[in-house]
């Protein structure tokens, strides 16, 4: 029997497909309070080169994690585990999942490879995130291109999708040493000295990919589906490939899809002249816009006048209301009145519930007496002491509140 600090065997590198298999308990600890299982052999991948770990079951107990440590897989499970150390136990993989980053990862691969071949690009960085993919291209090494275009990069996103439909084979190759690995024609330099895995997609002598790499892959190039890249940008140098793969790529553009239909039908358009059809409206808009803020500006010199006449016919407080006019407006015709204020001004906007005031030469301390009146009608406000505002929580309280204020100025 293996023990607990012996290698697992990797049985996802014996047959990528397996997905139940059975295995005996090496190890069962409970660290930081969770259950950390090791098994003699296991088909769940550990996280590693970019990719997440695989996740499934172990005796129908959920397992939330899985590393490798020294050549020791742990499989972090949830709940009360039932088996002990000794015993077999039946496991499964998410196969959803697993497959899943099977086309994406490969999918790497075949773009990464892509980008060596036609431009000398050479991957140095790869993220796998839950949205989408990355991988940073460097083009120094390169002399005859000095910067990858939207159009390089849809070249590249077309021939890796012909990889994928010509079905390229995906083979996996163990060497002991980095002497024989080395012949292979490898995109990128060796970061281990033995056990090394090289796969290569595609014939060996001009492959489409050929890279170290310990991850799980599907046997042929056209189980990845499909390649979207999505968006190419200037990093540090070098050049970031946003992209999809596989069953996401497919989930994209349906969700796109759907989207462009659904601006189809607002636009009374179909997929070619839609964006025609936006820009018509966006120009309709802005006329629109512009018709509009003339019209305000003559209301605005008419809401002027009447409260200048107001103020003329007035030593005392002098209360206007005025609908459809926004806070920055009322504050306006305030302001363009000022020095026409005997004592005070109230200008009431029901739409927004709000009482400002104006005054001038501190004929009233207008923040002062907001503080002193707004709270008793559950109000809130404030300002200074020649302009402030109280709003209430309801509109219908604002007559009786100007009638408090009257009193309270008497
Ligand atoms: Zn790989």
């Amino acid at each position: 029997m293996k023990t607990a600090n012996m290698n697992t065997i990797k049985l996802f590198q014996e047959n990528v497909y397996m997905r139940k298999f059975t295995a005996t308990v090496v190890n069962k600890n409970i660290e930081d309070g969770q259950n950390v299982i090791v098994l003699d052999q296991t088909a769940f991948f550990p996280v590693g080169g970019g990719q997440s770990s695989d996740l499934g079951t172990i005796n129908g107990f959920p397992i939330s994690d899985v590393y490798e440590k020294n050549g020791v897989i742990f499989h972090i499970v949830n709940g009360s585990p039932d088996f002990n150390t000794g015993d077999m136990v039946n496991c499964e993989i998410d196969w959803a999942r697993r497959f899943k980053n099977m086309q994406r990862h490969c999918g790497e691969h075949i773009l990464s490879g892509m980008f060596f071949k036609e431009y000398g690009g050479v991957n140095q960085g790869f993220h796998m995130g839950e949205e989408y993919m990355t991988i940073d291209i460097s083009l120094e090494e390169n002399s005859g291109f000095t910067e990858i275009t939207w159009d390089m990069a849809k070249n590249i996103e077309n021939l890796s999708n012909k990889v994928i439909w010509e079905n390229a084979p995906v083979t996996t190759r163990c060497f002991k040493n980095r002497e024989e690995a080395s012949k292979l024609p490898l995109r990128k330099a060796l970061a281990v000295d033995e056990n090394i895995v090289i796969v290569c997609v595609g014939n060996v002598e001009n492959p489409s990919d050929c890279v170290a790499c310990c991850g799980t892959h599907p046997a042929f190039a056209g189980e990845v589906g499909l390649i979207k890249i999505l968006k190419v940008e200037s990093n540090k140098g070098m050049y970031r490939i946003h992209f999809k793969a596989g069953e996401e790529a497919l989930f994209d553009y349906q969700n796109k899809h759907e989207l462009v239909a659904k601006l189809n039908s607002k636009y009374s358009a179909n997929t070619f002249d839609l964006l025609e059809k936006i820009l018509i409206q966006e120009e309709k808009n802005k006329a629109f816009r512009t018709q509009l803020n003339t019209f305000r500006q003559l209301l605005l010199k008419e809401r002027i006048i009447e409260t200048e006449n107001a103020l003329a016919a007035s030593d005392g407080i002098v209360v206007v209301s005025f609908e459809a006019l926004k806070t920055d407006d009322l504050l306006q015709i305030g302001r363009s009145v000022t020095d026409k204020i005997s004592k005070l001004l109230l200008i009431v906007s029901y739409d927004e519930s709000t009482i400002f005031f104006f005054s001038k030469d501190k004929a009233v301390d207008c923040g002062k007496l907001v503080k002193e009146t707004a709270h008793i009608y559950n109000g809130k406000g404030g300002g200074n002491d020649t302009q402030a505002r109280a709003i209430l929580p309801k509109a219908e309280n604002i007559p009786t509140y100007i009638d408090l204020i009257e009193k309270h100025l008497r």
